[in-house]
């Protein structure tokens, strides 16, 4: 049973950057303003983090270390329309499988916080502000063959970061701190779109790109393509998000790759921001563990409609 869970773990839990990932989005999804990510030695040693969201009812904190224990789903049409980011009840039970994991919580209307390790059978008084911190220590501890496949600190961090830069931009409604080794590396204050891919991508890219707001029936495209500029900015600079979620999708990177040429003709690979809203019902996001990619019903449509859109934008300087 124990092996099985750590096997399963291994979908969900891949490497620090993953934890991450998962507890940032349940930060999300509790409704948190505020969020603070602690990093130790890549993650590996110790990833805390702390949202002011609403928090967990004491008498249900057992239940969301359980395995396929959602709070977040209450019917088959709700798996439909999964509006939350996290959705599939497994993200704290897997990570409890493979490192220690605490959790301090506290409602707005409760006494005072509580805390339970997941090795624990129940909560004890605790001390904190209104919301949720979720300590992972010492990943892989129980697995040492997993932790192998582990890189240095260093490459472990840089992909811990990308993922709160991912999230961070998608979110410039809340505020994200994040600390390696007791440095703060990022602080982004509450912001708007304009000011947190500025933040996040830097003035090359805020001096020289195109804002784009679409909507054709229900496909929405918005967000900023940015334009070949004398210095290269950073390679990754590409974040395309579904319904609020980043992913990397083949389809939709051909797309604006695709736009690009036509208009620009040039072989750069441009910086983005944009964003996909449609209805949920008419996208998979649930293709692969990780939810990186995703399926449209009407893949072609929504080809067409962001090839257009940025090609429409892209038009507007070289005309
Ligand atoms: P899922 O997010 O798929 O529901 P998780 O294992 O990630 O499953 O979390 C289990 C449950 O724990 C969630 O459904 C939620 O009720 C609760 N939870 C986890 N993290 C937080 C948080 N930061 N704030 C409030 N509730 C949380
Ligand atoms: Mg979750």
């Amino acid at each position: 049973d124990q092996l099985i869970s750590q096997i399963a773990a291994g979908e969900v839990v891949e490497r620090p950057s993953a934890v991450v990932k998962e507890l940032l989005e349940n930060a999300l999804d509790a409704g948190a303003t505020q969020i603070s990510i602690r990093l130790e030695q890549g993650g590996i040693k110790r990833i805390a983090i702390t949202d002011n969201g609403r928090g967990i009812p004491v008498e249900q904190i057992p239940l969301a270390l359980a395995r396929h224990a959602t709070s977040k789903i209450g019917s088959l049409s709700d798996l439909e329309n999964v509006a939350t980011l996290g959705f599939r009840g497994e993200a704290l039970a897997s990570i409890a499988s493979v490192a220690q994991l605490t959790l301090i919580t506290r409602t707005a209307s409760a006494a005072h916080a509580w805390e339970m390790g997941a090795l624990q059978s129940s909560p004890v008084p605790s001390s904190g502000a209104t919301g949720t911190t979720i300590e992972v220590l010492d990943l892989y501890y129980n697995t040492p063959a997993r932790r192998k496949f582990l890189k240095s600190d260093q490459t472990e961090y840089g992909h811990c970061a990308e993922v709160v830069r991912r999230i961070a931009l998608s979110r410039p409604d809340v505020t994200f701190s994040l600390t390696h080794n007791g440095k703060t590396i990022d602080h982004w204050n509450l912001a708007d779109m304009d000011k947190r891919s500025a933040q996040i991508l830097g003035t090359d890219f805020s001096a020289a790109r195109l804002a784009l707001d679409e909507q054709a029936g229900p496909l929405r495209l918005h967000g900023y393509a940015g334009l070949p500029t004398a210095s290269r900015g950073r390679a990754d600079a590409q974040y395309f998000y579904v319904n609020g979620r980043y992913v990397r999708d083949k389809l939709l990177t051909h797309a604006v790759r695709s736009a690009y040429q036509d208009v620009l003709h040039g072989d750069r690979y441009p910086s983005y921001v944009l964003a996909l809203d449609l209805d949920p019902a008419l996208v998979d996001v649930n293709v692969h563990p990780s939810k990186i990619e995703v399926r449209f019903r009407d893949s072609r449509a929504v080809h067409q409609f962001v090839f257009h859109a940025v090609t429409r934008a892209l038009s507007q300087t070289s005309a």
